[in-house]
């Protein structure tokens, strides 16, 4: 069997063995001396393998000396110390076959060097060939990985909340609705009433746009749950940081408060960055060089957990003060947009920051009243270079409360269930949900969200 370039270049076989490689050429390189250089990569490190290809081999004239960027190999030959400086091993070909070949390479998508962000996304088929998106999907996958493990470490249980649904849990109405009913052939006047709630569900449904109200009924029985899976939100505007589908990371703990909460949140961040430092060394270090050269630097500040803790009245008059003028004013009582939340972390403390206790105006319906009546238990997380990466709160676990509460934003009996949950047994708990692609993009410095995602779903954009 072929072995990982990743494992070769670690060192787990011996020099002078015999071993095989299969993966596509990035780039070849024919030297006068009658031998060429292959740089092979197969995904599993961000560096190639390189292999020496002697000009006896049977196929050099007709097939290696055609064989560039892109094409497929399977290469066997004796695994050697490497003579030039970089790397420790190459490979002494002995064969190498050409899988695939590359139709007309001039007019390969990806045959330049560099390619801009934007020009990427338009041939989001090819874009994981690049260094770039070689290495924001392993990180990704060592992040995945890591999310998991720090909740089955800490016993927590992982609960898949179900991806369509009745309710709007946030309010923000952003909601995709799921249907059957082919409208196409409908006459489109004012007076068509359309009954989605005649439609398959026997109510009106959506894409999830949170998991949270499911996952807490989990909670008021198994103490720690989380879920961890796809979101929807028809976002109606464009930014660097919204997708129309993205994922979410949403813990739950029973007998738990905000400062529970906003510990949780520091820990685990704390864990997912020192993971990512210990398992993605060569992935960083190319962030770092080339998309975002204090990379590094941030990665360290998050896993020696170095969080500033305010509250939204203290964000707001630091706000009020600086000299730095906003495109959206500020006053208390506002929704911090994402010019103020980069401010705070970046400008004012230059760590991230947790805010804590915002305007029960601005938030949603679950969340826990506090004694003054004008806030909530509400926290989010602030990250240089993005703003909110976390949303949170201290659930309203009093039912007369929470009754108040829903009344007040017009939410009526369709959530009798979770009112339940009020009713028997209820604790005090918390929870957030952490935004997974806010996370790579924090994580690698990479700016827009629709580069950290392998297929981004945005307004007018889904081709893939
Ligand atoms: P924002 O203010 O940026 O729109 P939000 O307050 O609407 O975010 P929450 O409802 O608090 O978001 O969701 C929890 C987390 O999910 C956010 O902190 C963020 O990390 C992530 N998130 C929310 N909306 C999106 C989106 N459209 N695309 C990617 N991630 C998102
Ligand atoms: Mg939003
Ligand atoms: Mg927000
Ligand atoms: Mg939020």
């Amino acid at each position: 069997a072929a072995t990982s370039i990743k494992q070769l270049l670690a060192g787990s076989i011996a020099t002078g063995n015999t071993v095989r490689v299969q993966g596509w050429v990035r780039s070849r390189r024919d030297s006068k001396g009658g031998f060429s250089f292959m740089a092979i990569h197969d995904g599993s490190s961000f560096d190639a393998i390189q292999a020496v290809i002697p000009a006896e081999l049977d196929n050099y004239q007709d097939e290696i000396l055609q064989a560039g960027a892109g094409c497929s190999v399977k290469i066997t030959g004796e695994l050697v110390a490497s003579q030039g400086k970089g790397q420790a091993f190459e490979i002494q070909a002995q064969s190498v076959d050409v899988v695939g070949w590359v139709d007309d390479p001039e007019s390969y998508p990806i045959a330049k060097k560099r390619h801009s962000f934007e020009y990427l996304r338009t041939v989001a088929h090819l874009r994981p060939r690049t260094n770039t998106f070689g290495a924001i999907t392993r990180v990704r996958t060592v992040l995945a990985n890591a999310i998991h493990n720090y909740f089955f470490e800490r016993e927590f249980q992982w609960i898949n909340t179900p991806l369509i649904t009745a309710s709007d849990c946030e309010g923000a109405g952003e909601l995709f609705r799921v249907s059957t009913l082919d409208l196409t052939h409908l006459p489109r006047t004012e007076n068509d009433a359309i009954d989605f709630a005649q439609d398959f569900f026997g109510e009106e449904s959506f894409l999830t746009v949170s998991g949270q109200l499911n996952v807490e009924s989990y909670c008021m029985a198994l103490s720690k749950v989380y879920t961890f899976g796809p979101t929807f939100r028809a976002e109606n505007s464009n930014t660097s940081r919204h997708l129309a589908e993205f994922w979410m990371v949403e813990p739950e703990i029973a007998f738990a408060d905000l400062n529970d909460d906003a510990d949780l949140a520091e820990d685990f961040l704390s864990y997912l960055f020192n993971t990512v430092l210990e398992k993605c060394e060569d992935d960083l270090a190319f962030f770092n060089q080339f998309v975002d050269k204090t990379c590094l630097e941030r990665l360290q500040t998050v896993a020696d957990k170095n969080f500033v803790r305010m509250d939204y009245t203290e964000a707001v008059s630091i706000l009020e003060k600086t000299k730095k003028t906003f495109e959206y004013p500020v006053k208390w009582g506002i929704d911090l947009q994402s010019e103020h939340e980069r401010f705070l972390c970046e400008e004012h403390v230059g760590a991230p920051v947790v805010v804590m206790n915002y305007p029960k105006d601005i938030k949603a319906f679950y969340m826990r009243m506090n004694d003054d009546e004008k806030t909530v238990a509400a926290m989010d997380v602030l990250a240089p270079g993005i703003g909110e990466i976390i949303g949170g709160s201290q659930r309203e676990e009093r039912l007369d409360i929470l009754n108040a509460r829903m009344a007040e934003q017009g939410i009526g009996d369709e959530l009798w269930w979770y009112k339940d949950l009020r009713r028997y047994g209820t604790v005090p708990h918390a929870g957030f949900g952490l935004g997974f692609e806010r996370l790579i993009s924090y994580v690698t410095g990479m700016e827009n969200i629709r580069d950290v995602i392998p297929f981004p779903r945005t307004p007018g954009n889904a081709p893939f």
